[in-house]
């Protein structure tokens, strides 16, 4: 994914109507390209939780084998070396689907991708599952898009 770059408000224009009025297209391929790579994946207490009970581990040993304080004091999901995700797992994909963070199943309707048509072209040029697959409406966009799990900006 690209660079933090905080969105600029250009999402509205003066109709009211966002730049994905007639909504867009995603199905995710599974090509695991934003997994590895990931940079930051912020995770709640409460999505720390529904990690720990999948993986039958205590709150507390989850986050310390599995997460790293931001600045700020937000929690992130660790990285491999090879800079992946700490869950993901080459041969079988994301290791924790079921209880993965709100920024993994939000995306591409992030703040910082739908506010510009420019910037979701530019997001899709890594994410082959952008812009192909079912219709998503713009409520449901503007409505993801609104609670994504992210700061705001690009991790
Ligand atoms: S890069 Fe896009 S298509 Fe590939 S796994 Fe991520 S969301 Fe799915
Ligand atoms: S939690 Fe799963 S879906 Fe989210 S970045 Fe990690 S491997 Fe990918």
């Amino acid at each position: 994914m690209a660079p933090s770059r905080s969105p600029s408000p250009e999402s509205l224009p003066a109709s009211g109507k966002p730049w994905y009025a007639e909504g867009l297209r995603f199905a995710c391929t599974q090509c695991g390209a934003c997994c590895n790579g990931a940079g930051t994946v912020r995770v709640s207490d409460e999505e720390i939780g529904a990690l720990a009970r999948l993986l039958d581990l205590s709150d507390e040993q989850l986050r310390a084998m599995y997460t790293r304080r931001l600045r700020g004091g937000e929690v992130s999901l660790r990285e491999s070396r090879a800079k992946a995700c700490v869950f993901w797992d080459p041969e079988r994909g994301c290791r924790v689907y079921a209880a993965r963070p709100r920024q993994c199943r939000t995306w591409p309707f992030w703040r910082a991708v739908v506010h510009s048509r420019e910037r979701w072209e530019e997001e899709a040029r890594d994410c082959p599952g952008m812009n192909q697959g079912p219709l998503h409406d713009a409520d449901t966009i503007a409505a993801t898009a609104a609670a994504d799990g992210t700061s705001g900006e690009l991790p």
